[in-house]
Order: C-alpha cells, then structure tokens, then sequence
C-alpha cells in the first residue's frame, strides 16, 4: 500500500491548434478527416470490458451529407442493461478500493491520450459526425476534454485534503466515499467534452457507470470508450449502452443500486428521468443524486453606451458557432432603438461574409445542424414568421435538407418582447431581436428575466458602469453564467465554472469541486484515544 500523498499541481488549459493554412496540424486533420470518411465502424455495446453485438442495429450519418453512413451501432436491449448493472456492481468492488492515485493516473492518461495519439481522430469524428468546423471540434473534442479530466484531478485533490480537525484525544477523519451503487450518464450530442465528463467525473471519485450516449455522436463517444480502456480504466467501470435512451432507462431507474443520474441535455428528457427516479424512489437504497444541466434561451442586452462592433461580433459567434446547438448559444437579444442603424449595418456587413457548408471545407463557418428533426424544428420557427404580423426576418431565412441538414443564420425582428422566439429554446442558428426604447433599460430587464423559464447564460454590453450594474443585479438569477463585455458561449475550465438554474437545470457546476462533491458520500470517522470509563459526568456529583 502506499503511502505518499499525491501532490497534484495548478493544471494548465490545453493549448489550441489554429489550423492556420501550411501547418502540421491542419494537414494531419485533413488525413484523418479522409480516413474516418471512408470507414463504416460497427459499433458494439461494451459492458464489463466485452465488446457485445446483437444484431439490432441502428446508422450513424453525417449531418452535412446524410447519405454517407459514419457506423452501424447495435443497441442496448433489456438484458444487456441488467447485465450492465450486474458487471457495473461487480467493478465496483475493485474500483472503489483502488487508490486514488491510480484513479488520477488513469484520468491524466486519458488525458494525454486525447491530445496527443487520438487528437486527430477524436477531432475527426467529431467534424464529421457532428457536423462542428476545425476550431470548435479543437476548442470542445480535445482542450475541454482535456480540461475537465487535469481540473478534476485537481479538483478531487482539494477534497480529499479537507480534513477535520482532531486533538484533545480523539482523531477525526473523513472518508470520501463514492456512491454506494452505480452512476448513470446520460450525455447529448453537441459536445464530446461534455459526453466524457459526465462519465468520468463520478469515475475519478470512485464511482462505476453506465453510459448512455447520444445516438447522433455515437462515433465520438466511441473512440473516448477505446481511449478509455487504453488508459488502463478497469473493465466494468464504465460499460457502454447505445440505443434508446427510453429502454435503457426503464431498466437503470427501476435497479436499486441507481446512486446518481448525470445528466446533460433538454429540460424535458430530465424531467422524465426525475420523474422516473421519483416513481421508483422508495426502491432505492439511497437517494439518488440527480445532477442535469439542460436548455436554455441565452441573451445579449445591449445598453446605448455598448461598443457595437463588440456587442455584434459577440452576438454573431454566441448565435451562430456551431450552428446555435450550444446550450449556452444567443438566441435573444434587446437592442437600444438608438444603435438600430449601427447594430443592423454590422450585422448585415458580418453576415454576408459568412460561408456555411461541410467542416472539411475549411472556410466554412456554419456547418449543418444535428438531424432531420433538428433541421425542420427550426424550419417551424421559421415559417411561423414569415406568417406572422408582428415578427419579420431580417436576414436568412432558408434552409436546405436534400443533401445535408443547413439551416441558414437567420436573424429575426419581433415587435412581441414575448414571442415564441423570444422564450423557447430552439437549438439552431435563429436569432431574435428586440429593440426597446433607450429610456426603458430597467424594464428590458424585468422583460429579459422574465421571458423566459431558463436561467442558463446571458451577457451585457456597456461602456457606463451603472448601466452594467444594474443589469448585473437586476439578472441575478436570470443566468448561472453572466458576461460582462463579453460572448455567453466558451467558457472554459477552471476559468468559468459552467451551469444554470430554473429550468436550466440543478447548477452544480460542470468543471468545478461543486460538480465532484456530488459524486462522493462522505463518511466522518471519529477515534476516540481515551475513551470514559464511567458513564456520570462532573455535574452529578454533590457540591
Ligand atoms: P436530448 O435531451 O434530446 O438528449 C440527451 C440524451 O438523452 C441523449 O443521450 C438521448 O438519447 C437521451 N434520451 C432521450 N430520451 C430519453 C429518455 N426518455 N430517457 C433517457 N434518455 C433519453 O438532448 P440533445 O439533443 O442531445 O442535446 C441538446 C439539449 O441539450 C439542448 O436542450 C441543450 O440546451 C442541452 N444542453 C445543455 C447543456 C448545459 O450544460 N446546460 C450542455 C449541452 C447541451
């Protein structure tokens, strides 16, 4: 057994490629973008370390080019969950008494693994499966990932050292125990850092999991399961379940072991699990720990002192990187009547110079959108403008499904601060636009924070100090990321701690301590040295 206590350091973010024209970096994508669009990858179920194929297959597309096939995968039935939680528990038993130093060894694998080996395939499959361009597969794929698993193990370190204190004859420690059962992460499509994370933060605090990963980013979240077992991650610890999220959900939500649910994605999925949990919660050995960070209807508000060209620049990437699917994307903004002209003339300067097509095409800022859902989703957003009386579209517009999913960045004009557009998430390039009178700055923000059941990010520009004061204070719970000057979109590990509330889901901070205490029971253990022979105390006695 060892005895040293692992000193770990302050964690640097991973640095990014810029996939400038002629450098390494650029050219090696482009093979490895070559190579995973020339596969079919079969994808099996892996549950306690065996790779498993049923026969009941499914077809992962690429989004810019449905009709190219990425992977067949063969999807989780009901005895392969049950058989899941048995292998899960059964890792347990080694997982939780293996020591913390190989837990985080094993994480800072995973890690090297991720920006060095597979840095190029994981960025591929990403582009390819997920439709998102170089850069923000680099800024998600590879750094955030990275990020997440060097934070946490610093991040878990500063837990385990928080200590009691002991003296006067006793010892007093204690124990952070992992969950006494097993994890389920539930991840979504739009980001492979997250789809990591939420697996392998319950992982690093000694917990077992079952993984149900978003079917549209199957080919991603499969290399991180390679990458895992690379890395040394003991079979059984995280088993592996594409498919349905309904049927693997009935099983996992019924088992008595289910000891947290760790969830990314909309409001409504994890308000079916909550419900679930609820249904079954007095078969539960424990409570359950429920963490979920879900949708969210982001803003910009621009205050008449705003810096245009910056409050334009950070409404353009917040709404249109990576096509709006980022939970935390601009989709409203409230807009001075005075600064109409400005704002307009540099939206439209910024948006005509915007090319949208396929991520291997490296001029492409837009790429498609997620699937055919996704697609006329935003295509009925869309059409209920154009019939509409007190909405119009300022630019954009169009969309196109024969070929790839391309939804074109569309900006909306509406006279109703309380539109639909103005208050449901709709996870695409649509952007609406409300222009409030300069003297009713206060109530624009009654307006933004009430619009809305979200609570996720916004941001504010202004160059007068009140001005960002009172949005500040007035918007306090409107968001659980606020900007100052700044885009609500990339926030970065270790920098700002990521997570919102109301409908926006639990807020327990992705990227921080906060995240990992959930993942932990602590047992306080006390050692009594001089432990009393007789049961009277002083007071007892006659004076
Ligand atoms: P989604 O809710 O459709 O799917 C998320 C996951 O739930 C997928 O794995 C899916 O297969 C699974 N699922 C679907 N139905 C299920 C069921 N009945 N039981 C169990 N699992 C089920 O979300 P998505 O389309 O993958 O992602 C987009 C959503 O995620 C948006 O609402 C976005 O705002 C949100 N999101 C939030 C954050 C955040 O940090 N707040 C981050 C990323 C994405």
């Amino acid at each position: 057994m060892e005895n040293g206590l692992l000193s770990v350091g302050e964690p640097m973010n991973e640095p990014l490629h810029d996939f400038a024209p002629g450098s390494p970096e650029r050219n090696s994508l482009k093979e490895a973008l070559k190579r995973i669009e020339s596969e079919v990858v079969d994808i099996p179920m892996i549950i306690g370390g065996e790779a498993l194929r049923n026969g009941d297959t499914g077809k992962v597309a690429m989004p810019h080019r449905h009709g190219h096939v990425l992977a067949t995968y063969h999807k989780a039935a009901r005895e392969d969950v049950e058989r899941a939680v048995a292998r899960a528990l059964e890792a347990r038993r080694l997982w939780e008494h293996t020591s913390w130093t190989d837990r985080a060894a094993v994480m800072l694998k995973i890690a090297e693994l991720i920006c060095g080996k597979y840095r190029d395939t994981l960025l591929a499959a990403t582009m390819a499966g997920q439709s998102k361009n170089a850069y923000q597969a680099e800024i998600d794929a590879v750094a955030e990932s990275a990020d997440f698993l060097r934070f946490n193990v610093r991040y878990a370190s500063a837990i385990y050292s928080e200590q009691p204190k002991s003296g006067e004859a006793s010892l007093n420690r204690v124990e952070y125990r992992p969950l006494e059962g097993f994890v389920y992460a539930v991840t979504p499509f739009n980001f492979t850092a997250i789809a990591s994370n939420l697996v392998l933060a319950p992982a690093l605090m000694g917990n077992v999991v079952l993984w149900k990963p978003a079917t549209n980013s199957l080919l991603s979240s499969y290399y991180l399961m390679k990458i895992y077992e690379e890395a040394g991650l003991p079979a059984g610890v995280v088993n592996f379940l594409p498919g349905s999220g309904a049927v693997v959900s009935d099983v996992v939500l019924r088992s008595p072991a289910l000891a947290g649910v760790h969830f990314t994605g909309s409001t409504e999925v994890f308000s079916t699990l909550w419900k679930g949990v609820a249904e079954n919660l007095r078969s539960y050995r424990s409570y359950p720990r429920l963490v979920g960070e879900t949708g969210g209807k982001n803003f910009i508000v621009v205050h008449p002192s705003a810096n245009v060209r910056a409050a334009v620049t950070a409404i353009v990437r917040g709404a249109f990187e990576y096509q709006g699917q980022k939970c935390s994307a601009v989709s409203r903004c409230y807009i001075p009547s005075s600064l109409r002209a400005p704002v307009l003339e540099t939206l439209r300067e910024t948006l005509s110079g915007m090319a949208m097509g396929r991520p291997d095409d490296f001029r492409n800022f837009v790429n498609a959108v997620i699937d055919e859902s996704s697609f006329d989703n935003c295509m009925r957003y869309i059409e209920r403008v154009k019939q509409s009386s007190e909405a119009e579209i300022l630019f954009g517009g169009g969309g196109d499904k024969s070929s790839g999913y391309f939804v074109e960045p569309t900006v909306i004009e509406t006279k109703n601060p309380r539109s639909l557009t103005m208050s449901e998430e709709i996870f695409g390039p649509v952007l609406t636009l409300y222009f409030y009178k300069d003297e009713e700055y206060e109530h624009m923000l009654t307006l933004c924070d009430e619009t809305s059941p979200y609570g996720l990010t916004g941001a504010v520009f202004a160059t007068d100090r009140e001005a960002l004061r009172r949005a500040t204070t007035r918007l306090k719970y409107a968001a659980g990321n606020f900007y100052i000057n700044d885009k609500p979109t990339g926030a970065v590990v270790g920098k700002q701690p990521f997570g919102g509330s109301r409908a926006s889901g639990t807020n327990d901070k992705a990227g921080s301590m906060l995240n990992l205490l959930r993942w932990t029971s602590p047992r306080t253990i006390k050692e009594n040295l001089q432990p009393p022979e007789r049961y009277e105390y002083p007071f007892m006695k006659e004076a």
